[in-house]
């Protein structure tokens, strides 16, 4: 889950990272002006990269600050609505750099990006010069980042940088977080700050962070979480309902190659009961954008009468295309039947009509 600015400054404060003093209000009239020092930045608290470039960070003062938040809060980044606004004392910016802490998938331990030149334009800069941007990697059991790498790192930058990267390392650590970056990590007369704040906190860790709620999935991705599915929304018009991430998957990529497209997926796992299906049949059909529903499922454990019995008692509204095979199919189908339902022998069969069905 991606943590907004101001909540991930308050994490790397806690590790020890300065930060500038600031205040998050959603509403121009909760500014306490005895807070408000004589420049300051006005920051917009939305989950997207480069505000900076579309507008979501402006300079204000005293007497301007209050316009200069509301104007904010009424404008949309990038598209998003801006429900809250960080409104911080204005570093005086000496340097910035760049830091980035990840995972490497490929070598299974943490690295860290490190650039002498950060800021707004860093994606330019690993473009056009790859070698400015340095890396290291390392065992993942140390707990702390080794010190002969934090100097190859961050080659002639102030040891302050150091200290701050091996903090942003523990706050990785401890955080259980997928991403910790600060771009620009600033000098200034007063000190190292992290001027910018990114946190991105593993989804199978929120419950060992104390974070209840996932925010960034919606409604009914947090649904389908409750019912254990593997769901995902991709706002094309065709449900697809499989069980095995292969025969879902599959059952996707023949929909492209039949030229249609897919509303969303559930993977409804292996031993499905009647009771089960029937979720999985009403989440897959409550994306509006669905205007029929493949069901492609192999009767293993999953016995197919117990689909059959699930996908009726769903009673959609959208019609429901059926391939059932396996364990129970010839019972399933005749349930199936009975109720008017429409079957294919192959998934091949299935998924055409339902590309034909949406034309
Ligand atoms: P982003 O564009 O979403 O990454 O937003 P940032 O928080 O990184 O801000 C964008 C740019 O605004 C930074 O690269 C800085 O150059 C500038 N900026 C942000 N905070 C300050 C500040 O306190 N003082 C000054 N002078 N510039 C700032
Ligand atoms: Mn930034």
């Amino acid at each position: 889950m991606k943590l907004l600015e101001y909540e991930a400054k308050q994490l790397f404060a806690d590790e020890g990272i300065k930060v500038p003093q600031g205040l998050v209000v959603s509403n121009p009239d909760e500014i306490r002006m005895d807070m408000i020092p004589g420049k300051v930045v006005v920051k917009a608290q939305v989950d997207v990269g480069g505000r900076g470039k579309a507008g979501g960070v402006l300079m204000a003062d005293r007497d301007t600050v209050t316009d200069t938040a509301r104007q904010l809060l009424n404008t949309k980044i990038k598209g998003l609505p801006v429900p809250r606004v960080l409104i911080e004392e204005r570093l005086d910016i000496q340097h910035e750099y760049f830091v980035s802490i990840t995972m490497d998938r490929a070598k299974k331990q943490p690295v860290i990006l490190f650039a002498e030149t950060g800021g707004m334009d860093i994606e330019e800069t690993a473009r056009k010069n790859p070698d400015a941007v340095r890396s290291v990697t390392f065992n993942p059991l140390l707990p702390d980042v080794p010190a002969f790498l934090l100097r190859e790192l961050c080659g002639a930058a102030p040891s302050e940088i150091q200290k701050t990267v091996n903090r942003l390392y523990h706050v990785f650590c401890h955080k259980d977080a997928l991403l910790a970056e600060i771009n620009p990590l600033v000098t200034t007369p007063a000190g190292v700050y992290a001027a910018d704040a990114k946190l991105i906190i593993d989804d199978n860790s929120l419950a060992r962070q104390g974070i209840t709620v996932n925010r960034d999935l919606t409604e009914r991705e947090r649904e389908a979480e409750k019912h254990g599915f593997s769901f995902v929304e991709l706002g094309g018009t065709i449900g697809v309902i499989g069980n095995g991430a292969g025969l879902t998957m599959s059952t996707l990529d023949l929909i492209e190659y039949y030229g249609g497209k897919a509303a969303d997926f559930l993977d409804v796992g292996g031993g499905a009961d009647s009771e089960r299906v029937m979720h999985a049949v009403r989440l897959v059909a409550s994306v509006p954008t669905v205007k029929v529903i493949v069901v492609n499922l192999l009767g293993g454990i999953t016995r197919c009468d117990e689909v059959a019995r699930g996908i009726i008692s769903a009673g959609v509204g959208v019609p429901v295309i059926v391939r059932i095979a396996g364990t129970n199919a010839d019972e399933g189908r005749k349930l199936l039947q009975e109720k008017g339902y429409e079957m294919l022998d192959t998934m091949d069969l299935v998924v055409k009509k339902a590309v034909e069905v949406t034309r």
